[in-house]
C-alpha cells in the first residue's frame, strides 16, 4: 500500500507542486488549503493517513495550531503516532523550535527541494516501520506474558488479575459471578499410562473444549498443572450448577484421541459464587477449593456447589 500523505498549504501553486512531487515518488495524497480543513481531513482519514506535510504560515489557524489540535485529538483517542513535517520559508531558530514543540517531527525549508523531500519521506517511513514493529513485538510480549504456553488460555497471573477485576465489578454493580476450580481426575494415571506427551495433548484438548463452550464474557485460565480456573461473569444463581455440569460432561462424554489412542478423562469441579460481600480473593479461592476437595472425596467426575 502506498503511503497516504495529507498536504496542507494555503498557496495553491505550492500545494500542487508538492502533490506532483509526491505522486512522482509513488505516494497518494489528500489536500487541505487551511488549518481547519487540515483538522477536518485528519478526522475523516485518521485511520489510513501516514504522514502530514504542513505549511506554517496560513491565515486563521496556522500550521502550528492545527498540529497542536491534531495531537490533542490523537492523545484523547489513543491513536498511533502520525509523522508531521512542517514546511516554511522562515529559517528562524525560534520557528524551528516552535515546530517541534507544536508536535512536528521535522521541518523543511521552502522552496522545497524534491530530493530533500523524498529523503525525508523515506526517513519518516523508516521510523514508522520501526514503530510498527515495536508495537507488534510489544503485543506479542504481552501475549507471551499473560498466556499459558501449552494450552494458550490465560496463565495464573493474568487469570488472577481478571478475577480481581470481575470481583470489583460484582462489588460495584451487584451482579453475581461464579468462580470454579476445575481439576482433571487421576491425571497422574493418565501420564503414567499414556505418557507425558499424551497428558499434554489432553490438557490442550480439554481447554479447547471449554473455550469453545464459554460465553464471550466468561474466562478460563490455567492455574497450574492439570487445574484450571473458570469465571462466569454475571450469572443467575440457579443456572450455576447447570453450566458447570455441562462443562463436566463436555470433558467426560468423549474421550480424547491422541495418535490413535483413546484416552478417557473426567474432571471434578468446585464452585463458589461471589455476590459482592466483603471477601478477599484468597477466601473465594479457598471456598472453591473446598468444594473441589469434596468433589474429589465423594467420587470425582462431579460438580460441587453450595449456594
Ligand atoms: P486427582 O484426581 O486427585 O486430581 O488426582 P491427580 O492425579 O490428577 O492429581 P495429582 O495432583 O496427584 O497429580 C497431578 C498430575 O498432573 C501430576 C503431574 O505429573 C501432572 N501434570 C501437571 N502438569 C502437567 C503438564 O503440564 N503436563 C502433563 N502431561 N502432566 C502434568
Ligand atoms: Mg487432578
Ligand atoms: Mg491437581
Amino acid at each position: 500500500m502506498p503511503m497516504k500523505v495529507l498536504v496542507v498549504d494555503d498557496t495553491n501553486t505550492d500545494r500542487l507542486l508538492l502533490k506532483l512531487h509526491l505522486s512522482k515518488l509513488g505516494y497518494t495524497t489528500l489536500e487541505a488549503s487551511n488549518g481547519q480543513e487540515a483538522i477536518d481531513q485528519f478526522m475523516e482519514h485518521s485511520q489510513d493517513l501516514d504522514l502530514i506535510l504542513m505549511d506554517v504560515q496560513m491565515p486563521y489557524i496556522n500550521g502550528f495550531d492545527a498540529v497542536r489540535s491534531i495531537r490533542k485529538i490523537q492523545e484523547q483517542q489513543n491513536q498511533e503516532w502520525l509523522p508531521v513535517i512542517f514546511l516554511s520559508a522562515s529559517a528562524e531558530d525560534d520557528d524551528i523550535e516552535g515546530a517541534i514543540l507544536a508536535g512536528g517531527d521535522d521541518y523543511l525549508m521552502k522552496p522545497i527541494s524534491q530530493k530533500v523531500l523524498s529523503a525525508k519521506m523515506l526517513a519518516m517511513q523508516r521510523i514508522a516501520d520501526m514503530r510498527r514493529r515495536l508495537v507488534d513485538s510489544n503485543l506479542a510480549l504481552e501475549h507471551l506474558a499473560s498466556t499459558d504456553h501449552l494450552t494458550d488460555v490465560a496463565n495464573r497471573r493474568s487469570f488472577e488479575l481478571m478475577l480481581d477485576r470481575e470481583m470489583s465489578f460484582t462489588r460495584r454493580y451487584g451482579v453475581p459471578m461464579a468462580f470454579a476450580m476445575f481439576d482433571l481426575d487421576k491425571f497422574k494415571v493418565v501420564n503414567d499410562t499414556y505418557g507425558h506427551d499424551a497428558g499434554d495433548a489432553v490438557l490442550v484438548e480439554v481447554s479447547k473444549r471449554i473455550k469453545i463452550a464459554l460465553r464471550d464474557s466468561d474466562i478460563i485460565g490455567r492455574l497450574g498443572g492439570e487445574e484450571f480456573g473458570i469465571i462466569l461473569h454475571n450469572v443467575k444463581e440457579e443456572d450455576v450448577f447447570k453450566v458447570f455440569d455441562r462443562y463436566r460432561s463436555i470433558v467426560a462424554d468423549h474421550p480424547v484421541i491422541h495418535e490413535g489412542t483413546v484416552i478417557p478423562i473426567t474432571a471434578s469441579i468446585g464452585v463458589a459464587i461471589y455476590t459482592g460481600k466483603r471477601e478477599e480473593k484468597t477466601a473465594l479461592l479457598k471456598r472453591a477449593d473446598e468444594s473441589l476437595y469434596e468433589a474429589k472425596e465423594t467420587g470425582r467426575n462431579k460438580v460441587v456447589y453450595h449456594p
